[in-house]
């Protein structure tokens, strides 16, 4: 489903951040990305979505090379490609209800009915439904960034990207984080995760890259393990 090929990435400093990465992640597929900060796995990530380009290689989605895929589509593609950080990065001034509701606003293409039928679904999934009028500060972190997956997965994406989703959490809330992840994962969501907390994703039993440097040092486990 996400293929790159020689992919390198220069940023405009002249910082080589990726090195010639080839690496493929089938659909339905849950696979860690890990290594030590400043290894490129933000920049691998970035790359999906388009946040970033590639100074050199290709990479395609199912099997749509990235590189044609024109300004004015880029949010579309956005909208199948939930993206979680490791700050949730909610707005404070808004609800629960609100920010999970904003990927939704943000394309204007839904009926009120339906957004709040979509935003229920989507806090549903991860536990929060009671909150939904609740402000992000009367939250905790591990509730916090479960609002921040709703929000992800409110479009129904076919692929979640998160960059240290559990950065900011203790290790049992890491742990249900994870779990939370695979949940989507097992309903044949695409889901690539970066975290260097080598613990936690030994623990998932799932294929895990390992990033050192802009390479690609190693790449075990899972179904698509190359
Ligand atoms: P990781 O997520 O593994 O910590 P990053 O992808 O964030 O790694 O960063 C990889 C390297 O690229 C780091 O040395 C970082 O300083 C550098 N880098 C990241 N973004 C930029 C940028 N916009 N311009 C220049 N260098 C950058």
């Amino acid at each position: 489903m996400i293929q790159f090929s020689n992919v390198s990435k220069r940023y405009a400093n002249g910082f080589d951040a990726l090195k010639d990465i080839s690496l493929h992640i089938a659909k339905a597929e849950m696979v860690f990305l890990t290594g030590h900060s400043g290894a490129g796995k933000s920049t691998l990530l970035k790359m999906i979505p388009l946040i970033e380009r590639p100074s050199a290689g290709s990479i395609t989605i199912d099997e749509r090379p990235l590189v044609r895929v024109k300004r004015r589509k880029i949010p579309a593609l956005r909208r199948d490609i939930g993206v979680i950080f490791q700050d949730s990065k909610l707005l404070n001034e808004r609800t629960v209800f609100d920010n999970v509701a904003l990927p939704l606003l943000v394309s204007g293409a839904h009926h009120p009915r339906e957004v709040g039928r979509r935003v229920r679904a989507a806090l549903d999934k991860v536990g929060l439904l009671q909150r939904e009028n609740d402000f992000p500060v009367y939250l905790s972190g591990g509730e916090r960034q479960r609002v921040g997956i709703a929000r992800a997965v409110v479009n129904r994406p076919k692929v979640l990207i998160a960059d240290e989703p559990t950065g900011n959490l203790d290790p049992a809330l890491s742990r249900e984080i994870m779990l939370l992840f695979e949940q989507f994962n097992q309903v044949g969501v695409t889901v690539l995760i970066a975290s260097h907390d080598l613990e936690l994703i030994g623990a998932m039993d799932k294929r895990i890259m390992v990033l050192s440097k802009g390479r690609l040092l190693a790449d075990q486990g899972g179904l698509g393990g190359a």
